[in-house]
């Protein structure tokens, strides 16, 4: 099946979200879901203690809904597909990946990495906690598309960046973090840091 409007690629993938902070469309998971990132909600002083997607306007019904539309259809057939459409129906500049939830696997990295070639025109960022999925995709297929930045955080607050990526992120209770939303109304505003692959770590103060 070919699709021909938004309705029906919504139906395979469940809807893009559209949060204000950020350039473009994004996309979110249920964080309950995340390998690595339930592991690490229990450890204190990591970067996961305290998620901000276990709590606030992710917990509301309609959200949590949407997630786990989206989290089911990950298996789908169609699911590059029918990404592939909204993305370029929906005309997207820049697409974010998960801000909520995780790469559920390599399976699901490779589907991931496919969506970004099919829509060369579009700048994706995908943060993960999911190290090993990563190390597991650039040893088997060698590097991502240029226009797919995969950020790997550091586990712990105010820890180092991982080295083994090209991009990282961490998270800081001091100094300047480099994102500079905190200090511009909690928005990207013209900042686009986080897509650009030539930034090799951004990091975020502590929510
Ligand atoms: S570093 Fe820039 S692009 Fe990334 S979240 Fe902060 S403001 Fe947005």
């Amino acid at each position: 099946m070919t699709f021909s409007t938004l309705k029906e690629a919504e139906a395979v993938a469940g809807k893009l979200g559209r949060p204000s902070k950020m350039p473009g469309y994004a996309y979110g998971l249920p964080a309950r879901h995340c390998p690595v990132g339930s592991l690490l909600v229990k450890i204190p002083g990591s970067v996961c203690s305290g998620c901000y997607a276990l709590k606030g306007r992710y917990v509301f019904n309609n959200v949590q809904r949407a997630q786990e539309y989206r989290f089911n259809s990950l298996k789908h057939p169609q699911w590059v597909d029918a990404m592939v459409f909204m993305i370029k129906k929906r005309k997207c500049d820049y697409f974010r990946w998960h801000d909520s939830g995780d790469i559920q696997g390599l399976w699901h990295l490779e589907n991931i990495v496919e969506v970004a070639r099919r829509c060369p025109e579009t700048k994706f960022w995908i943060p993960t906690r999911e190290t090993h999925v990563v190390k597991q995709y650039l040893s088997t297929h060698g590097a991502f598309p240029p226009n797919l930045v995969v950020r790997v955080s550091g586990a712990m607050i105010d820890g180092q960046a991982p080295t083994y990526f090209a991009n990282t992120s961490t998270v800081t209770t001091g100094g300047n973090p480099t994102c500079p939303a905190y200090k511009q109304g909690g928005v990207c505003g013209t900042c686009r840091a986080c897509w650009d692959p030539a930034v090799r770590n951004v990091s975020y103060p502590k929510h």
